[in-house]
């Protein structure tokens, strides 16, 4: 297809006044400068169509103003927009009550909202720490948990996220995460990547530099996001839970990209039959509307009055956008992103036959990583051609975004369907002929 000059005229201004007014900390990719939405489908402000296969990071769960949520928020806007958390209000108990429905924990749960991933985190750590009365963390390298002080300590993916920043939060050990295409472990006999990961948290962590006894929490993500989609072994989850057992310390799975669905079940913790202690959420939750929560087992949450808090916790316009939305993941996405899930991740692993460059293909439901390489065999990462298929395939009509050093993440609204994954697939291959051919 003939490719979109872009940026247009009218991207182009918007872009040269966001220069001149606009944090230059914002890691932009690609010139996309948006009108509207609708579904899987966006258009800029020069009048180009896209399909999104990046759900503003995995976040317009239920697609892009889906009438039911738009529906949600305008009648909600009506009635009132905000009353603060010193007050009551019945939709954000009805959230809270469905998310003590789907936690992922036999005991009841308890939620704290908040209105981002990096406050679920914070949260998070604030509660281990308060309920263990321990002040160390165990955190995982290419881990992204959020970009303030606290969690921006746990996330080690690039050192840019640190620079400049230092000294951060103190008491956080970061562990090899068990990457299975790049283990950071030599293995041994009868061990793989996840096996290997537990041993040397328990040998080489807490048998030698950090005691089991001052560990508050370990904090993973189920599903590594900004690190690359990557999925790890079956063995690793039932270790880990043992291990915290063991030790008393909390598992703390953060769900912000991976969770509400998006692997085909609620939490991506679920894909590895593990329950965590306390889940941070955020992202997909309220279909864009900036919404997160804490949600932990009742027992953990032994904090008082006052210990805790925010101004527009469970705000209305958020809690109504999020019931909406977990009403239409619950009875339609979930089981489609399930579906379609499958259905992309074999299209992608015949196209990866085509295309050698194409490494790797992995990821549950609708949260799908393809890693680019220079050879197969030694699995180098080619960030370079990575870069040249999200460009080649944005000129054409396909909104991808890069993860991990040369990953291209495919997570787009849980509502896809078959024949927009068939067409954003089509553009993709195309973008990738044409960056093999230009190597
Ligand atoms: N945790 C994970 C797993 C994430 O992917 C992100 C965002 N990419 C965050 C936390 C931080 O979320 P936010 O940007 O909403 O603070």
């Amino acid at each position: 297809m003939e490719p979109f000059k872009l940026p247009g005229p009218k991207a182009r201004a918007i872009i040269e006044r966001d220069h001149s007014v606009i944090s230059p900390s914002y890691p932009r990719g690609y010139p996309f400068v948006m009108d509207h939405g609708k579904g899987t489908e966006v258009w800029d402000v020069d009048g180009n169509r896209f399909l999104d296969f990046a759900a503003g990071i995995a976040v317009a769960s239920t697609g892009h103003s889906h009438p039911k949520v738009v529906k949600a928020i305008q009648d909600q806007a009506e009635q009132f927009i905000h009353i603060s958390s010193d007050f009551y209000h019945s939709k954000w108990v009805e959230v809270a009550e469905k998310l003590d429905q789907i936690a992922p924990f036999q005991e009841d749960a308890i939620s704290f909202m908040t209105n981002s991933g990096t406050e679920s985190v914070e949260a998070a750590i604030k509660l281990a720490r308060y309920y263990t009365g321990r002040s160390e963390f165990i955190g995982f390298f290419g881990g992204f948990h959020g970009r303030t002080m606290g969690a921006v300590t746990f996330t080690a993916s690039k050192p840019h996220y640190h620079k400049g920043f230092f000294p951060l939060m103190n008491g956080v050990v970061h562990v090899p995460y068990p990457d299975p295409y790049h283990p950071l472990l030599s293995l041994r006999k009868g061990e793989d990547i996840g096996t290997a990961v537990i041993r040397y948290m328990e040998e080489e962590i807490l048998g030698r530099i950090l005691p089991a006894e001052d560990v508050a929490g370990i904090l993973i993500e189920p599903i590594q996001g900004e690190g690359g989609y990557i999925v790890p072994p079956e063995s690793f989850f039932p270790a880990l839970r043992k291990l915290c057992d063991r030790y008393g310390i909390l598992l703390i799975a953060d769900e912000v990209q991976a969770g509400v669905g998006r692997t085909g079940k609620w939490w991506s913790i679920q894909q590895f039959g593990v329950e965590p202690d306390i889940i941070c959420v955020a992202k997909g939750i309220a279909s864009g509307v900036p919404m997160g929560a804490m949600v932990a087992r009742k027992s953990v949450v032994t904090w008082p009055k006052g210990s805790h808090g925010n101004t527009y916790g469970g705000n209305p316009l958020a809690c109504a956008a999020s019931l909406a939305t977990l009403d239409l993941i619950e009875n339609q996405y979930m089981q489609n992103a399930s579906e379609m899930g499958d259905y992309t991740l074999a299209k992608l692993g015949a196209m990866a036959e085509r295309h050698p460059s194409m490494g790797c293909v992995r990821g549950r439901g609708l949260m799908i990583g393809i890693e680019f390489v220079k050879d197969p065999e030694t699995h180098k990462s080619d960030e370079k051609l990575r870069d040249a298929v999200v460009d080649l395939a944005f000129e054409r009509g396909l909104l991808l975004l890069g993860c991990g050093k040369s990953v291209i993440r495919v997570s787009p609204p849980l509502s896809i369907t078959r024949a927009d994954i068939d067409e954003g697939l089509a553009i993709m291959e195309e973008a990738i002929d044409l960056a093999e051919k230009g190597r």
